[in-house]
């Protein structure tokens, strides 16, 4: 009856700083094979506990600047002092293969995403309060004192944006947050505006093949219905 696009789904994720973003997102992604995380660059130092090429491509800022100059980003930001950008090769690949793909970025880049791809969709996610979202960010213990402030003060100025987002999560349950954003994804595959193309149906012939079918008295059809058929 109806054919919908093939090409994947762009879902962007963005929320402050500790709202635990990427623990969601590693538990859709495990869970779904369908969609891939995007990688991003970026120039800031690794953390304890992060990997090349799995958390981020690190990249110095000379290298950043290069890439920027060849066009390699979709978007790229700068967030307190380093930057961070979103590769664009593999995501296009991805998405013409049917791939949904996510984007965990902050604000900057989610404008410029949303200026690219207006009908990607739009996720923040937000910490259940401001003062848990304090202790979860002193709580990571990989930043000094003076860059946990910095970054909290940027995440109170990012939940002011939290309208410009298509769905907002609330990440007070990790499990019921993961589930939420999961559904807020299957409901976009089912949005009118995927129908790519309506398929025109043999209509009569089915009526036809009704009407021929031994198993039902076609005496009782109406002269009008006849007619029309
Ligand atoms: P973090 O240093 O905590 O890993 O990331 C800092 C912020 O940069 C987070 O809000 C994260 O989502 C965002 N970020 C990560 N990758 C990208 C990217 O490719 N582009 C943009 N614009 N922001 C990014």
């Amino acid at each position: 009856m109806i054919k919908q696009k093939k090409q994947g789904q762009l879902i962007v994720i963005s929320g402050p700083s500790g709202a635990g973003k990427d623990t969601i997102v590693e538990k859709v992604i495990k869970k779904n094979e369908n969609i891939w995380l995007s990688v991003s660059a970026t120039s800031r130092k690794i953390r304890k506990g992060e990997k090349e090429g799995v958390n981020y491509f690190y990249l110095t800022k000379e290298e950043f600047e290069e890439r920027i100059d060849n066009n390699y980003f979709l978007e790229y930001a700068m967030y307190a002092d380093n930057y961070y950008g979103t590769p664009k090769e593999e995501i296009i690949k991805k998405l013409d293969k049917g791939i949904d793909v996510i984007l965990v970025i902050e604000i900057e880049g989610a404008k410029k995403i949303k200026e690219l791809v207006p009908e990607a969709l739009f996720i923040f996610i937000l910490p259940p309060s401001e003062k848990e979202l304090l202790k979860r960010l002193s709580g990571r213990q990989t930043e000094d004192k003076e860059k946990i402030i910095k970054r909290f003060n940027i995440a109170y100025q990012e939940i002011n944006e939290v309208t410009k987002y298509n769905y907002v999560v609330v990440n007070d349950d990790l499990d019921e947050a993961v589930s939420k954003v999961e559904s807020i994804i299957k409901a976009e595959k089912c949005r009118v505006d995927r129908i790519e193309e309506m398929l025109v149906s043999n209509k009569e012939e089915l009526i036809h093949e009704f009407l021929m079918d031994e198993e039902f008295d076609n005496s009782l059809i109406s002269e009008k219905i006849k007619e029309e058929i």
